[in-house]
């Protein structure tokens, strides 16, 4: 099937494109592997589309001594390629955020897809969405909201962005020095999405567990209930234990076994 006809607008700046994005059935367009399918699956009928990823002000990256701040639309392969810097964890060897980004698909999504992109898709399964719930990372918004993840990610395809709003970047706080950190995914083949997945962080007093790829927002645990065998209300038997094996090792990655 090909996508329903539809405009496309190249925004000049920043200020342009959220006016556009007002107009009732724009939607904005960052690396289109997402929203490429859907369009072709008829699933999404935008009237207007408004291409996002040459404007400068959402391809930003900073760094301040507790945080990394990364641009809506730096795509997985820049972070997966270090571009973006590392946001702590030594003993690792290699960039935890890098570690994540190149374990996303495979190397053609990744070249084109984005992190802020992947964000306001907000599918269950996304690797971001769970990794960067785990991190307490916050997104800034057009409008100037500085949301947390569990707040921008009100459900399956479902985010706190309002008509003519887009997401700005990602703050993700740095890690300490003593920082202990699990991932792990299952899935069918590389470079699919997962059908389960977990991350684990233990830092600063506090322990954190997400288990993502749920139908819904991540379940996440804190302090004493983080176990290997949590309640996993709404998943069937096989789902849930498959949920479990996957934070068990994460936990065993993160050294919390
Ligand atoms: C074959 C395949 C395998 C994949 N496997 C994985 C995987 O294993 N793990 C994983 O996490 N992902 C996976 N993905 C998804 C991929 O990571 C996409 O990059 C991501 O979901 C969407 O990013 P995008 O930049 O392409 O966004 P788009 O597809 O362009 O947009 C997605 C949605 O977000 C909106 N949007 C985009 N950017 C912004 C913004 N800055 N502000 C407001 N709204 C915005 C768009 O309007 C659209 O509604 C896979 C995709 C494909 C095609």
């Amino acid at each position: 099937m090909k996508a329903a006809p539809f405009e496309m607008v190249r925004p000049a700046a920043l200020a342009d494109a959220t006016a556009l994005l007002t107009r009732t059935g724009a939607h904005a367009l960052a690396g289109g592997q997402s929203l490429g399918p859907m369009l072709n699956l008829r699933l999404a009928r935008p009237t207007l589309l408004v291409p996002i990823t040459h404007l400068a002000a959402l391809r930003e990256v900073s760094e301040t001594a507790s945080s990394v701040t990364i641009g809506a639309c730096i795509t997985h392969a820049a972070i997966a390629d270090g571009g973006v810097p590392d946001i702590g964890l030594p003993d690792v060897g290699l960039n935890l955020l890098a570690r994540v980004a190149e374990g996303i698909a495979y190397r053609a999504v990744r070249t084109r897809g984005t992190i802020g992109g992947s964000l306001c898709h907000a599918d269950p399964a996304a690797d971001w969405v769970t990794v960067l719930t785990t991190l307490s990372a916050e997104v800034l918004t057009t409008d100037g909201r500085v949301l947390s993840l569990r707040d921008f990610i009100l459900g399956a395809f479902r985010t706190a962005l309002t008509p003519g709003e887009l997401l700005r970047a990602v703050r993700v706080p740095k890690l300490s020095p003593t920082a202990r950190w699990g991932y792990v995914k299952a899935c069918r083949k590389p470079g699919e999405f997962a059908h389960a997945m977990a991350a684990v962080l233990a830092d600063r007093g506090m322990t954190r567990a997400v288990i993502g790829a749920v139908g819904g927002p991540p379940i996440v645990l804190e302090g004493a209930s983080v176990t290997r065998t949590p309640d996993l209300p709404g998943l069937d038997a096989v789902d849930a234990h498959l949920q479990r094996v996957v934070l068990g090792r994460a936990m065993t990655q993160a050294g919390l076994a």
